[in-house]
């Protein structure tokens, strides 16, 4: 038996996610396969064996060009019938969950969604992350086919050596499968963003204002990161949407996350707590942020930013 890995990509480019994907499929099943969809994924087989995986099947099909959940949940269905593996994995994402979803409704199989930990057997255990991280779900699944996704950043990714012989899988995709296209793409940002920047300067609403986040812009840039803010300052209008951090906002997992002047609400640490440290500067010993932080500073951010900036400024040499 084997465990088959749906990758994720947009138009070849591999996303990170599924690696993280292959690093969890090893712990449930030491014969990892993937499974690409689309020709422009072909190149990423090289990748794919490195981080494990023994056989690569390659699906073409021209509804395959481009993301669409109907025709990429139809083409794992088709290759979990031809293939039998003993399990499908995919990462918890946006889209991972949602072809994984198609494919188990194809399949009339159950699908269990953001797992953090598997302990496998006939019935196999297992917790997995409800309500944006804020719960974790104990629950048991047996099926036949086991169809799991592993919470973003559940695991780490990491390389591993697969034979990577690769495999040409037939499918059969009829045109009504197209029915959600990629019709328009928008730059949101260049760069590094706020999901995988190594550094994110966070502030809350004790920056004060829209204007008060240039100190955070400055350190920011001179430790190549980004800045990321709370709900408080996207409902203040101090700054946009896509830098909320939280859970209606981005989940982060930074090396270092610099948490300045925020209370550390629930729902803003489920987007913060992948974070590998955490530092909160807040005037208040007793916030969430800084109770649950790796280290903190106690003071007002107005001058603990600026000072940081300063040091790191004379540390550079600049
Ligand atoms: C359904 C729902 C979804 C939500 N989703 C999100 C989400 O995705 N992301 C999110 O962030 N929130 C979210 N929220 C809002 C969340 O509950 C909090 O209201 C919000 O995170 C608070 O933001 P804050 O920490 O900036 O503000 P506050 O809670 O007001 O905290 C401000 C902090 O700044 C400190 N401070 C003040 N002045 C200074 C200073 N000069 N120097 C240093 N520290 C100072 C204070 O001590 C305080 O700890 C959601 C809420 C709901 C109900």
């Amino acid at each position: 038996m084997s465990v088959l890995v749906v990758i994720e990509h947009d138009r070849g480019t591999l996303s990170p996610a599924s690696l993280e994907a292959l690093t969890a499929a090893r712990t449930v099943d030491a014969d990892v396969h993937a499974l690409t969809l689309g020709a422009s994924a072909d190149s990423l087989a090289g990748t794919l064996a490195a981080h494990g995986a023994s056989v690569v099947h390659q699906v073409h099909h021209d509804l395959l060009n481009d993301f669409g959940p109907e025709a990429w949940g139809e083409a794992v269905a088709q290759a979990v019938r031809a293939l039998q593996p003993a399990a499908v994995v995919a990462c918890g994402t946006d889209r991972g969950n949602e072809v994984m979803a198609q494919a188990a409704a194809r399949l009339d199989l159950p699908f269990v969604a953001n797992c953090n930990e598997i302990t496998v057997g006939d019935t196999w255990s297992i917790v997995r992350v409800r309500w944006g991280g804020s719960l974790l779900e104990q629950c048991t699944l047996d099926a036949a086919t086991k169809l799991v996704t592993f919470a973003h950043h559940a695991v780490e990714a990491a390389e591993a050596i697969g034979a990577g012989s690769v495999s040409a899988l037939a499918v059969e995709l009829d045109a009504s499968l197209g029915r959600t296209v990629v019709a328009e793409r928008v730059e949101r940002a260049a760069g590094v963003t706020l999901a995988t920047a190594p550094l994110v300067v966070g502030g809350g609403r004790g920056v004060g204002s829209a204007e008060a986040f240039a100190p955070l812009e400055e350190l920011a840039g001179l430790l190549g990161g980004v800045v990321g803010c709370s709900r408080a300052v996207t409902n203040n209008g101090w700054r946009n949407h896509t830098d909320q951090v939280g859970q209606t906002g981005t989940r982060i997992a930074p090396d270092l996350y610099m948490a300045c002047g925020i209370s550390g609400a629930i729902q803003h640490w489920v987007g913060a707590m992948a974070s590998k440290k955490i530092l909160a500067i807040n005037t208040d010993a007793e916030a969430n942020m800084v109770t649950k932080a790796d280290y903190a500073v106690i003071g007002d951010l107005h001058k603990v930013i600026p000072a940081i900036i300063e040091e790191v400024r004379r540390r550079k040499g600049a």
